[in-house]
């Protein structure tokens, strides 16, 4: 946050952003059901210059087996970014920041997946981040209930997920690597549309009281956007031309 901001124009006079976008507009959002034939669910979804793909495996077996619950189905979750994601090579090994994006999208997955219905299995999400640009947690979220939705995993709603924030004392809706790096905030948002519930909210930067309402009301309605682009993806699959 911060310290770029004499560099880069965040936003010019006319109240575009550095990537061209209008501030309550999210970038190119493309997402895709399945794709991968030996996983039960798949996804992958661009979302700007984010490219990322998800496989569901189960519900199956849990290893080692003291880890099962007997009363409930287990949801698991790795987030991984590739080495050449990121402009520098990045270490391969999980570092600290998969590690808690793993927590956090796990955590915003578990409200929506019936896993009371699979007791002692597990349903495993595994993250590929191929292509990092801002925003992963949010587009990684949305591709991942796009993927246990084709795996067939019963689930109350989607979970939809966009990052609001604030760039040029201006509260802008999906923020990219630019405006992440020197901006002012940053609100990644995870929400069940259907249900109208809030499953992720992080935040990093300072608002006020009334940014931080205005910046969650921007964040959910880009929320909504996703969901449509998610719904589009199954009904392609299963009741368009899409790939089996
Ligand atoms: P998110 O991707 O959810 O916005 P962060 O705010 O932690 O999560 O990261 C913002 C962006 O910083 C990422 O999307 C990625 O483009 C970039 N980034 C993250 N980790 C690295 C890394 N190890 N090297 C270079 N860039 C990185």
């Amino acid at each position: 946050m911060g310290g770029r901001e004499a560099t880069l124009v965040l936003l010019d006079e006319n109240g575009i952003r550095c990537d061209g976008r209008k501030v309550d507009e999210p970038r190119r959002i493309m997402i895709k059901a399945g794709g991968l034939k030996n996983a039960d669910g798949s996804a992958y979804i661009e979302f700007g210059d984010n490219k990322i793909l998800v496989g569901v495996f189960g519900p199956r077996d849990v290893h080692p087996k003291h880890m099962s619950n007997t009363d409930t189905g287990i949801l698991r979750v790795r987030y991984h970014m590739e080495p050449f994601s990121v402009t520098e090579r990045k270490n391969p090994a999980p570092s600290r920041r998969e590690i808690e994006i793993s927590k956090v999208i796990k955590e915003a997955l578990e409200p929506a997946v019936m896993l009371e219905k699979f007791p002692r299995t597990a349903v495993d999400v595994f993250i590929e981040v191929l292509q990092a640009d801002g925003g992963t947690r949010c587009a990684a979220l949305s591709a991942a209930s796009v993927a246990l939705a084709d795996a067939g995993i019963p689930m109350r709603d989607m979970v939809a997920a966009c990052a609001a924030g604030k760039a040029a004392d201006t509260i802008i809706l999906d923020v990219n690597n630019e405006e992440d790096q020197a901006g002012q905030a940053d609100m990644p948002i995870g929400y069940m549309p259907s249900l109208e519930k809030i499953t992720l909210l992080q935040l990093d930067g300072v608002l006020t009281p009334e940014e931080y309402k205005k910046c969650v009301e921007t964040g959910i309605k880009g929320c909504k956007i996703v969901y449509e682009l998610q719904r589009k993806a199954l009904t392609d699959k299963y009741f368009g031309n899409g790939e089996k």
